[in-house]
This record gives C-alpha cells, structure tokens and sequence, in this order.
C-alpha cells in the first residue's frame, strides 16, 4: 500500500467534497431547504446515499447531514512522509467521495434540469436498470467497465472499446483527460454510443463515475432484494457488487487527486483499478477478490489484464467473419444512410426455417447461397430471402427447432452492421455499408449460423448446414413448407393445459442476480420474462439436465382454483432458500408469483375498479394506479410476494389461467396502447372465447385514462365487466 496514493486519494476527496459543500451553500441560499431534488425515473431517492446510509433524500435542506457525515469520513491529509500501512482512511475518503460526486450531481439536475447534452446520457432510470439487467443476469453481459479520460489517440480508443464490446462487457465513461473524454473520442470516428450497443458516456467531469455506482447499488436493491437500512445492509450492497456485479475501472491518462479519490471508493465495492500509466500500484488483496490497483498496462493489453484482475469468465466464439461479432452490437441499428441492402420487412418477400435432419442428410458447415449476392445491389436496393437452416444431432427432436429456431435473431444481431428484426416469415434484416464494404456476404449468415449452434448446442446440433435464397421463385418455392412447420409448432402448445401434463419447470436462470428467485413455468403460464415457455423448458433441461430449468412433478393438487400443488410449493421453498412458502399460479391476491425484475409486464389490482391494469416495459407515461412503470416496477421485483401485483410475460394475458383465481381475463380495466395493438390478435380471440367479442372495446388505455378519475366514468359508459364482479378485496 503506498503512501502516495493514499495522499493524493484523500487530497482528492477533500477537493470534491469542499465541491460540494461550496455548490449546496449556493443553492440553498437560491432555493432554499425545501426545494424538492432527485434523478429523473427512479424510486431509489439519491441510489448511492440511500443504499449506504437508508435515507430518503427528497429536500434540498436534507442533504447537510450526509455532508456532515461526509466529511467526518475524511481523513486528514498525510504529509509525503507519513507511512500508512492499511487501506482504512483511503477508503473511508473513497466513500466519501461518493457521497459528495452524488450531491455534486443532483444539485446539477437541481439547477438545471436539462443540463445533460449529447453525447452524454447523465443519469441511468430504473427502467433502463431493469432492462439491462436481464443482460448480466442471463451472461449477455459479464460485467463492466467505467473508463476514466481519454486515450492517447482516437484509433486507440476505437481498438480499446471494440475490444471490450467484443467480449460482451459494458462500458461506462466519465472524466477526462487534459479535456479530452474517450467519448469524444469515439464520437468523433462515428461509433454508435448508447445503452444499445452497451457504451454509455455519463459525463465529462469525474463526478459522472457516480452513476456507474449508483447503477450498480440499485442492481443490488432490485436484482438481489437488498432493502438499506444502515451499516449492515450497506455492507451486504457492497458485497453483492463485489460478489455479483464483475465491474472494474480502467484509468487512462494521467490520474489527477479527484480521480484516485474517485478510485478509492469503487474500490470499495470490490472494483479493481487497471491504468495505462505509471501510478503506484496496490497490489494486496483484500477488499477486491484480486489486486486492488494495476499499473502500468499498456493499453493493447489493458483488456486481458482487466479481465484477469477482475477474474471474468468470457468465452468468445467469433464465428470466422470480416466484422466485429458479440451482444454488443445485438441492439445496433442501421440506419437508411447506411444501408447497403435489405430483406423483408416492408421491401421484399423473406423468411428463416430451421430443421431437423437425419445425420447423413448434411454436410457440416456447408453453407450455400443460390441467387445474387449483396454486391450485385446497388446501395440502399432489396433482395428477397430465405435461410434454410438444416441441423442433425444424435440427441436432436423436433422440439427443439423452435428454440433452435428463434436464436437465429441474435446470432446474427451480434455482426456488427447486421440488423435483425423480427422471426419466421416476419423478419426484416439489413446489412450496411460498412459491413459490405468490409467484405460481408450473404454466405457470412451461414458462417454464423453454422458456428453458434454448433458452439451453443453441444449437446443436441452435431452438423449443422445452411441454404441461402435470394430469387424470388426460390423463396417462394420454399415458404409454404415453413409456415405449414411454423402452423404445427403453435398447435403443439396451444393444445397443452397445465391439467393435462404432470410436469411443470422451474427456472433459475435470474439467481445470479435474485437469489431467491424462481420461475415456475407451465403450459398456460410461460416465465415472466416472456422467454421461456413450457416446450423451451422441457428443452432446456434435456439439452443441459443440469441447467437453470428443472422438471417439477406437480404432485398433489392443493387448489385447482388458485393454482396450488404439493410438488410446486416443495421446489418453491427449496429454490427460493425458504424466503418462500408456497405460490398460486393463478392469484395475484394470495401468495401469488414472485418476480426478478425481467418482467414483460406488471399487472397490478385498481381497488376502486374492482379490477387490473397492465403496463408494459417501456411505456414510460403515467399509469391509473398514479405510479409509473419504473416506480411500479421498484415493488414488483426482488424475488418478494407482494399482493396485488404481479410481473408476468405478455402472453400470459390471454391465457385462460391469467388470475383465473379473482375471475381472469375480464378483470383488465386498463392496458396500454401498444399493448393492446402488439397483442390484438390473441385479445380478440380470448374475448370470442369468452363470448364477449366487443370486451377489447372496454379496455381502457392511455388515450382515454391516465388517471382512476378518469378511468371510472369510461368504465361506468361501456358497462366494464369487472363492475360487477365479487369484489377484489
Ligand atoms: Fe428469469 Fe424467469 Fe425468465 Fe427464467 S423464466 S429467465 S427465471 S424471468
Ligand atoms: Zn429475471
């Protein structure tokens, strides 16, 4: 441990907080103690303060007791003589630190609510927390990256970010260097910045690493069900993050006193510093699972070092193709400008189908396109499409094609300058220019195609080949087998009920970051991140019998009405750790279903209809029950029951088990728009079914009501059903 560090990190800390005493001084005396501050879109109050210390800041005037607090933290500033031996007073200065870069940021959101400017995003909501969270639950993302200044030159740090988005890892940048940030950097060679393509700048000045932190302690909260209440519950955040959240920082340029003040409090949460240059290292362990700071690394090597230090576990199977490949850029869209060509969608006839062969039917990794390639278009033209993909596997069975199926979108997402959207004969896809002019070709699907199932599928795809149509005659040759096999898929499932099948399947997936989470899924009633449903599990666990997805013998009915069985409680209690001791399926009033935080949609009880609302992630306006999605969504996860809500996939609204226990279908006063448009089809049947064709009329939305007041006139005009229902509660 070296006394320089030490020095310069609690000189820094004693920069940023007088920042900050000075910046509150002149905005009380402004606004005066009770002017109402916060981020925008979050139920966690100012996250890092309230995870540390369990207060809910709304007033300005609240914000003197953490200064007090923060700077009773503060050590005094050593002399260059002093020795000190142990970490205390420069982590004690990290947190701090923190505390002060938090208040620094809101009092900015104070003064000017709109002062966040392209590129830079500010803040992270709730709703983008939750969303991206589902990426490091299911290992989309293995962890992240908060760089701090800027590379020596612009092609630097293009290599250093490709690097990190090719292994999947997010990057958040804050500071700078001599006023120059890595996003100006990247900006300027035109790469696409953004929670899509997993590269988010938060601000230029240093004190923006607190929405890294305050990211990653509402991870905690929501993902891990972490309530703050004082010291205790602080410590468990900070070793969940140590434990769960794999983050490191990677400092570039020189390191100034605010950035090891900086440091010195991710280092709290177990997050190591690599730099590229020459700053004393801390090389114990102790607080961090490995070295607590690195240095220096060149930057060609900083990526692998980091990876290292922080022990991440990344595979990377980049299928052999001339652009860069990885879920990062599975969000990455093209835009007209930069389109070389297209398929599908509005423009020309296209679809995908995969199945299933016999093993001396294929030649593996044979991948043939029969028709014009991309570079017989001219820029921005269409082609019509068809990719056959054939697999044959000694464990393969025709109910795997789907799921084999519907990975053919995210295999090819993950080229860069590919855009898939969509499925079956749905799909609309675009390859731009910078990817054909580095040399991509149609026979580049294939290549993917071949490689990911090949790698992914272990256990069930042994050869795998690829057919690939681009003459209209050709694509509509083939098309009318493919909907005969999409048509036979679907019947599969809808003529399954949860009475007729002994086995529902768990899933777990979501406990690396929930741990007591659990997923039960059944025939009428698939996960709630709308991912998975009962076929997916079955196969899930005959692909990997030691996977996420177990069978779960139902057992003993306990109520066929809510939707109870012996065997279900037994996995409920033993998956959940015993936070849990039953569920009901089909409640949402009694113990009903818990949520991760995945959730497609939250359903939750209007007391004074005497009915439900549902909400879809997303949808960022206002709800009747006066709460948001995001501020909604804050009760919903965590892995607790909470009566009243519950977080459900969006097919499960039409199922005839959706809270078949407090009446189902007919209970829904109100959903959104574009709820109600993406699932028309299924409302309306479920309605006839019901022999109430004109019930999707009654629904309400966000163009009639936002508010219960408005809602209950609507309800009382179109006679709503749920009126006359048994009270709800
Ligand atoms: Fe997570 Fe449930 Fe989806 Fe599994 S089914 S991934 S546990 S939300
Ligand atoms: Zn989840």
């Amino acid at each position: 441990m070296s006394k320089i560090i030490a020095t310069r990190a609690i000189r820094g800390a004693h920069s940023i907080v007088n920042k900050a005493e000075e910046f509150y001084k002149r905005m009380l005396s402004e606004k005066g103690p009770d002017a109402k501050i916060g981020f925008p879109d979050t139920a966690y109050y100012l996250p890092f303060i309230y995870a540390m210390l369990g207060l809910k800041i709304t007033k300005l005037g609240e914000l003197e007791q953490v200064l007090k607090f923060s700077r009773s933290l503060l050590a005094p500033i050593p002399s260059e003589r002093v020795w000190l031996p142990y970490l205390g007073n420069t982590l004690d200065c990290g947190m701090a630190t923190l505390f002060a870069e938090e208040i620094i940021e809101v009092l900015k959101y104070l003064e000017n609510p709109n002062f966040v400017k392209e590129p830079w995003l500010g803040f992270t909501s709730d709703a983008i927390l939750r969303e991206q969270g589902i990426k490091l639950v299911d290992g989309r993302m293995p962890g992240f990256a908060a760089i701090v200044g800027a590379a020596p030159s612009v092609e630097e740090a293009v290599k250093l970010v490709r690097a990190l988005q090719e292994r999947q890892i997010l990057v958040f940048i804050a500071g700078n260097t001599n006023g120059v940030s890595i996003a100006e950097q990247l900006s300027q060679a035109d790469i696409q910045m953004g929670w899509d393509t997993f590269i988010v700048p938060y601000g230029k000045d240093i004190y923006s690493a607190i929405y890294a932190l305050n990211f990653a302690v509402r991870g905690a909260m929501t993902f891990g069900g972490l309530t703050p209440k004082g010291r205790k519950e602080a410590t468990d955040i900070l070793l969940y993050n140590k434990k769960r959240v794999h983050a490191f920082v990677i400092a570039l340029g020189e390191v100034d006193d605010e950035k090891f003040a900086t440091a010195a409090g991710a280092i709290n949460f177990g997050f190591p510093v690599i730099a590229d240059t020459d700053i004393d290292q801390i090389l114990v362990t102790g607080v961090c699972t490995y070295e607590h700071v690195v240095s220096p690394v060149p930057l060609d090597k900083i990526v692998e070092k980091s990876i290292e230090v922080r022990g991440l576990k990344i595979k990377i199977e980049k299928p052999p193709i001339p652009v860069s490949y990885g879920s990062a850029f599975e969000g990455e869209r093209v835009r007209k400008e930069q389109l070389a060509v297209e398929f599908g969608g509005k423009v020309s006839k296209a679809f995908e189908y995969l199945k299933m062969r016999n093993m001396d039917e294929i030649e593996n990794g044979k991948v043939e396109v029969i028709g014009p390639d991309i570079d017989t278009v001219s820029d921005g033209g269409a082609l019509p499409l068809a990719i056959m993909v054939e697999v044959a596997g000694r464990k393969m069975q025709k109910d795997f094609e789907t799921i084999l199926e519907r990975r053919i979108h995210t295999f090819l997402s993950e080229a860069s300058g590919v855009m898939h959207i969509g499925q079956r004969n749905m799909i609309w896809i675009r390859i731009s220019k910078e990817a054909k002019n580095a040399g991509f070709r149609l026979k580049h699907f294939g290549v993917i195609l071949n490689t990911k199932l090949l790698s992914e599928f272990p256990a069930i795809v042994d050869k795998s080949q690829v057919k690939i149509f681009t003459k209209l005659e050709d694509v509509e040759k083939h098309l009318p087998e493919a909907i005969a096999a999409y048509n036979e898929r679907d019947e599969r499932l809808s003529g399954l009920t949860d009475e007729n099948v002994d086995v529902f399947y768990s899933c777990i997936l979501c406990q690396s970051y929930a741990p007591n989470h659990v997923c039960i899924i059944t025939p009428e009633r698939l996960g709630l991140c709308g991912a998975y449903n009962w076929l997916d599990g079955k196969a899930a666990y005959e692909i990997n019998p030691n996977g996420p997805n177990q069978p779960v013998i139902k057992g003993t009915c306990i109520d066929p009405v809510k939707g109870q069985w012996e065997g279900v409680n037994k996995v409920v209690q033993e998956k959940s750790n015993r936070a849990l001791e039953k569920f009901n399926a089909y409640s949402i009033m009694e113990f009903p279903m818990t949520s991760c935080g995945c959730f497609e949609c939250i359903v939750c009880v209007l007391p004074e209809a005497n009915g439900v609302m549902v909400v879809n992630r997303g949808f960022s306006g206002m709800t009747p029950i006066g709460m948001t999605f995001s501020t909604l969504a804050g009760s919903v996860g965590g892995g607790q029951q909470t009566p009243g809500f519950i977080g459900v996939g969006r097919l499960y609204l039409t199922s005839r088990k959706f809270i078949s226990a407090e009446g189902g279908f007919h209970r829904i006063v109100w959903m959104t728009k574009e709820l109600k448009e993406g699932l028309q089809e299924r409302l309306k049947r479920r309605a006839e079914e019901l022999g109430t064709p004109d019930f999707i009329d009654k629904i309400a939305d966000e163009t009639v009501a936002t508010t219960i007041e408005e809602l209950l006139p609507f309800l009382q005009k179109v006679s709503h059903p749920a009126l006359t229902m048994p009270p709800l509660m």
